[in-house]
């Protein structure tokens, strides 16, 4: 608290990252998604021959490379488009220009029960009004709960974020044809690790009240860059655009367009690295699940698990965390019995491995 605060900042509980080790420090990093492999080495011959005489001027305030590489890619138009620094600023100025605060009315934007801890923390920040719509057995999201419910938009995390769990193309579909006045946002930031997925961008050319979000943070190796799009309906974008020019111009520098870029160009390095983590993940749901484990099915670069009888979730957190294995516990009612363990490369999936079972070991013996 500050008496030099506003109301607003003095009252807002701000999202809360997953920690970030100090330099020098080493630990095991499977609390905050990032992809365990490096961004694909056209980035790193892009940073060879950059000019950097080119940093005096202003960068393309659309990102055109960009877009286009993207509309290359997901098989929109680049006017589909619109490139923000991270797929959070994207998301906050989806928030900001689709939906505005609900009084005295039903028509809040729906989201997810559990679902991306940021949403509430936007709606809360631009003073946007959400309507929390609980999950159903195993964490699932059941597309009719959006079908018959009055509202003013809905933003679902696909696959959804912690849980892992996806919801299909034809859901969407269900969901869009049900509100056609309101604004649909699909945040795909885990899309690339679901096998056989179909992206809600494949529907931006049918239904005007679609934005989908994505990020080369996860699916790209590209966290520290902070670049993320979305897809959309011309009139959407056009709208991004008009908040994007009435906060920050130039979200994404000249080095980021350009790295970008590159990496989304190259599409045998992004299969190759994920299906690596797939791979991965298949093995680390068997490992797990043969020490008792139990999770729902994950489409995503993570997984949500639920220890065995006698492991508190908690306690495992904090005993691999003195063991310099940091995963993400979420000691919040409905999920506080899970662990949210992101994807590593396979050698730091097996020291985590061995890690569980040293504790499983110590559990039985005390
Ligand atoms: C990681 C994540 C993002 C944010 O990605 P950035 O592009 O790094 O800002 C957005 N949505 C969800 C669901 C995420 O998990």
């Amino acid at each position: 608290m500050s008496r030099f605060w506003n109301k607003k900042i003095n009252s807002i509980e701000p999202y809360q990252a997953g920690e970030q080790p100090g330099p020098g420090q080493k630990v095991i990093k499977l609390n905050t998604n990032e992809n365990p492999y490096p961004p694909s080495p056209k980035c790193a011959e892009i940073l060879r021959s950059f000019d950097i005489d080119s940093l005096r001027l202003y960068p393309d305030t659309d990102s055109k490379a960009v877009c286009e590489a993207v509309a290359a890619n997901e098989g929109v138009k680049p006017s589909n488009v619109f490139v923000g620094n991270g797929s959070d600023e994207v998301l906050a100025l989806c928030w900001q220009t689709f939906w505005e605060k609900a009084i005295n009315t039903d028509k809040k934007v729906l989201v997810p029960e559990i679902s991306y801890s940021f949403y509430p923390v936007y709606s809360d920040f631009y003073d946007v009004s959400i309507r929390k719509v609980p999950l159903r057995e195993g964490f699932a999201i059941d597309a009719d709960d959006y079908c018959s419910c009055p509202n003013a938009g809905i933003a679902i995390a696909n696959p959804n974020a912690p849980t892992s769990r996806v919801i299909c193309q034809d859901d969407i579909r269900k969901i869009l044809d049900a509100n056609p006045d309101s604004v649909v946002l699909i945040d795909e930031a885990y899309a690339a690790f679901a096998e056989d997925y179909q992206s809600a961008a494949q529907l931006v050319p049918e239904y005007d009240n679609l934005v989908v979000v994505r990020t080369l943070s996860k699916a790209y190796g590209l966290a520290g860059l902070r670049l993320g799009y979305a897809i959309a309906s011309e009139e959407l974008i056009e709208g991004l655009k008009r908040a994007r020019d009435s906060f920050n111009s130039y979200p994404a520098d000249r080095l980021a367009q350009a790295l970008a870029a590159a990496a989304l160009r190259d599409r045998a390095y992004y299969e190759k690295t994920r299906n690596a983590v797939i791979s991965t993940r298949k093995r680390l749901v068997a490992e797990l699940t043969a020490l008792g484990f139990t999770m729902p099915d994950s489409a995503a670069n993570f997984i949500f698990a639920k220890p065995p009888a006698g492991m508190k979730a908690e306690t495992l957190y904090k005993n691999l965390k003195e063991k310099g294995i940091l995963i993400r516990y979420f000691n919040k009612p409905v999920i506080n019995e899970y662990l949210r363990i992101s994807i590593g490369t396979d050698a730091e999936m097996d020291e985590f491995i061995d890690a569980v079972k040293e504790e499983l070991k110590d559990g039985q013996n005390s």
